[in-house]
């Protein structure tokens, strides 16, 4: 476990600048939280409202583990938008700072052990959990002006002190996180490090809601588990459609690369030896493609990669993944098929390609039509063809081949063995 021996971090790997910044923001969280810690009394330690937020917590991240493990693959380079704020902030509002730092610490080692460690970084991590501490205390600090707590006052005081809180408890936790990012990849666009617009709505709406868990867990908190399954509902209509706009996709079809495909496909080979179910794959390859660049220009034959990947994407289900292998192969991930099945699909995407009337521009400026494309495509099924995700995509690479010897414009499925 590389993260468990200081010598190997890659935290030491930063430019010096990015460096102090990191050590700085958190040596100062650390510290904030000793000095809350000082001074807290005892009695004020709430218990039970922090048993039932880190539980809330907890239950929240093991429901949406399987959609945020596919949205981190996706955020790399970007703040990651969690849900975790919902607890957290109401942690804001309810807990004195020391347990809201041990909130704040579950939380993160949880997802940590259960969503980040195979790929994210660590020092990444703890970095984001001590901006949280440091916008946390900044917004109880103003809290703490306030002559009544947030929860307890209803009126135009109330409101002014939930919202001031509420932003910055965001604005101080993205601002840090936005500068690290900034100053790491500057090559990149600044909007990258700024994270999409949906993003920052998310997180907002997640400061909302914890506005609502704590005022219900104070007056009701026997209502608490109605507020949890609708964090959780939220959660998952949002984010899910989400992460395959948020997803490593090719600018030229919009359809997953290849390297975001692979990730899916070991996911859902997990997933269907779990439910000892089946996952089919196709690959396919368009026939004398270099014809059409040749014949029309390469801009031409950019369009016709783009209509082709159009016409892959509306032959599946929505939760079929079609991905770009690279040039004018493609890959479709099919969870759940029986073999039959499998080639159904890929004789009807070979009728779709088949079936296309593409208008595109010739080197001359016309205008011209592409019609009769054809395809080769190579299926394979696991588990009947092969149990491990490579083996399975050489299985059907190799039923490809076949499709090509034979004459091209058709289905080969490999052999079972
Ligand atoms: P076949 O597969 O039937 O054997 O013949 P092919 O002509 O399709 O041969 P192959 O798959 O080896 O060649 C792929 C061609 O696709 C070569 C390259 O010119 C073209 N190509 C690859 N990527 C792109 C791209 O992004 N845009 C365009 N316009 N053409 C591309
Ligand atoms: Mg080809
Ligand atoms: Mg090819």
């Amino acid at each position: 476990m590389p993260w468990l021996d200081p010598r190997r971090w890659k935290l030491w790997s930063l430019p010096p600048v990015v460096l102090a910044y990191v050590v700085t923001v958190v040596v100062s969280a650390t510290l904030v939280t000793l000095a809350t810690a000082w001074r807290t009394p005892a009695e004020a330690l709430n218990w039970p409202i922090f048993l039932l937020l880190a539980g809330g917590a907890v239950v929240h991240l093991e429901a949406a583990r399987g959609i945020e493990r596919i949205r981190e693959i996706g955020a790399e380079g970007s703040p990651h938008a969690h849900m975790q704020s919902v607890w957290l902030f109401a942690g804001v509002l309810l807990l004195p700072m020391p347990l809201l730092v041990a909130l704040i610490v579950i939380s993160y080692t949880h997802s940590w052990y259960r969503v980040y460690k195979r790929r994210a970084v660590l020092f990444r991590k703890v970095f984001s959990a001590a901006t949280v501490v440091l916008g946390s205390a900044t917004a109880q600090l103003v809290l703490g002006l306030f002559p009544v707590r947030a929860v307890d006052v209803d009126g135009p005081l109330g409101l002014l002190a939930l919202v001031t809180a509420g932003f910055l408890y965001w604005f101080i936790n993205y601002a840090f996180v936005v500068t690290a990012i900034f100053v790491t990849n500057r090559q990149n666009p600044v909007r990258t490090a700024l994270g999409n617009a949906s993003d920052v709505l998310i997180v907002l709406a997640s400061v909302g809601l914890g506005s609502g868990v704590a005022i219900i867990m104070t007056l009701r908190p026997w209502l608490t588990p109605m507020l949890l399954l609708t964090v959780l509902a939220l959660h998952m209509g949002l984010l899910l459609p989400q992460f395959r706009v948020a997803a490593r996709t090719d600018s030229k079809t919009g359809l997953v690369d290849a390297t975001f495909w692979h990730d899916v496909a070991e996911r859902e080979l997990a997933r269907a030896r779990r439910l000892v179910s089946t996952v089919g794959v196709l690959i396919l390859d368009l026939d004398h493609f270099k014809l059409i660049n040749d014949t029309y220009g390469h801009l031409a034959g950019d369009r016709v990669l783009r209509a082709v990947a159009d016409a892959l994407r509306h032959s599946v289900r929505s939760y079929d993944l079609v991905g770009r292998f690279g040039g004018e192969e493609f890959a479709v991930l099919l969870p759940g098929v029986s073999t039959d099945e499998v080639r159904a699909t890929a004789e009807r995407i070979r009728f779709e390609i088949a079936s296309l009337h593409i208008v595109v521009t010739d080197r001359l400026g016309e205008q011209q039509v592409v019609l009769g494309l054809t395809a080769s495509v190579g299926a394979a099924v696991f588990p009947d063809t092969a149990t491990e995700l490579s083996p399975l995509l050489l299985a059907a690479d190799d039923a490809l081949y076949q499709a090509k010897n034979n004459g091209r414009d058709r289905v080969a499925t490999a052999r079972v063995f």
